[in-house]
């Protein structure tokens, strides 16, 4: 059994920068996550996407945020279990004891859950065939925009996903858009835009047809969309995109009995603890009044819990304020030379 500090549940922005405030503070920590990497939706969903909200970063994309984390956490060595899922947690003798799916065990006074959306997962096209094509030429998220370049792509959706990937994309490649409705979900912006490059012939439109077949034995070689009234359309294309959404799970939170307000916890905004004594809730699953889901929000969240975490992990010891800028153990921490 891993003894830890403080076990952070979800690696994304939030989760990252609550262990670098653990280790500003000379607590430890270990990180799950269920997905294979670090960053959470920043990776996972939109790494070419620039971010301007970040405070004093201008600009960044969702991978550069995500690599940028990484390396604030790296002088503290702190170990992350990815592609596992926090199953279990049981509370003995005031330590939470975690289990994960694949059966690591930790015990811990501190939880942190940083779990965001929960284990999501992409809404995927309901055509059994595609599972065949599925990471390959079947995508619901894009790693590397690179790989369309030249390219036929079909994009499906109607949400901002969608439509600021085929903008994007219709750059280089040849682009064609299919939602199920006329009317789009997305920025007004984004949806002129795309009409504006349907014109210019760079982008074709298929309004009120889904994906009813795909086609190819080795490699995806076409598609047959069907309209409302029926009919069949063929489309040659080498890659399907599917933006419909994530389904948002909590999985095996909700029974860990947290208070529960549609799929966030609730806490308390001095510490952001849940109902249960020990365990905090960060980033975009927590909720109290005045919630914003965003980044931001995630920091602050983080730094606060930390602070929490402190008392448990250290009994014996008082917390004491310092700034990095002039905390001699905090550059010891970070192994600054002076
Ligand atoms: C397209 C898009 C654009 C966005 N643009 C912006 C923007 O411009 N500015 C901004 O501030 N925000 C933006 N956001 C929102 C921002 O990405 C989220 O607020 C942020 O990612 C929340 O961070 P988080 O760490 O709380 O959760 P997440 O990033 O969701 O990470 C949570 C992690 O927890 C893991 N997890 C969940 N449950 C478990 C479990 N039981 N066991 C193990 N792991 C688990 C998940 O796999 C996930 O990796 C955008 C979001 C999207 C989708």
């Amino acid at each position: 059994m891993v003894d830890t500090d403080v076990l952070i549940i979800g690696a994304g922005p939030t989760g990252l920068f609550c262990a670098h405030q653990l280790g500003i503070i000379g607590l430890n920590c270990e990180i799950v996550d269920n997905l294979d990497k670090l960053g959470g939706q920043c990776i996972e969903l939109y790494p070419d996407k620039p971010i301007y909200d970040i405070p004093a970063i201008p600009e960044c994309t969702g991978e550069e945020l995500t690599n940028n984390l990484i390396e604030q956490i790296k002088p503290f060595n702190f170990k992350s279990h990815l592609s596992d899922r926090v199953q279990e947690i049981k509370n003995e003798n005031n330590k939470w004891i975690v289990k994960t799916l694949k059966g690591k065990e930790f015990l811990t006074p501190n939880i942190v859950i940083a779990g965001g959306v929960g284990s999501f997962e992409p809404r995927k096209f309901p055509i059994k065939n595609c599972e065949k094509f599925e990471g390959k030429s079947v995508l619901y998220s894009i790693k590397d925009k690179n790989i369309f370049k030249d390219k036929k792509v079909v994009i499906f959706g109607g949400g901002d996903s969608a439509l600021d990937w085929a903008i994007e994309l219709s750059k280089n490649s040849k682009i064609n858009l299919i939602h199920r409705r006329d009317e789009f979900r997305g920025a007004q912006s984004s949806v002129d835009k795309v009409k504006e490059l349907e014109k210019e012939g760079k982008i074709s439109l298929f309004t009120h047809y889904q994906l009813k077949n795909v086609k190819g034995s080795n490699n995806l070689e076409s598609i047959e969309i069907e309209h409302d009234n029926k009919e069949l359309k063929n489309i040659k294309t080498d890659y399907i995109l599917g933006f419909f959404g994530l389904i948002m799970q909590l999985g095996p939170i909700v029974d860990w009995g947290l208070n529960l307000d549609k799929k966030t916890i609730a806490v308390d905004t001095e510490k952001f603890e849940t109902n249960q004594k020990g365990i905090y809730a960060v980033g975009d699953i927590c909720s109290y009044p005045g919630k914003l889901k965003l980044i931001l929000s995630g920091f602050h969240e983080g730094a606060l819990a930390a602070r929490a975490c402190f008392k448990l992990a250290r009994p014996n010891e008082k917390y004491r304020f310092e700034f990095t800028t002039s905390s001699k153990a905090i550059k010891n921490r970070l192994g600054v030379k002076e």
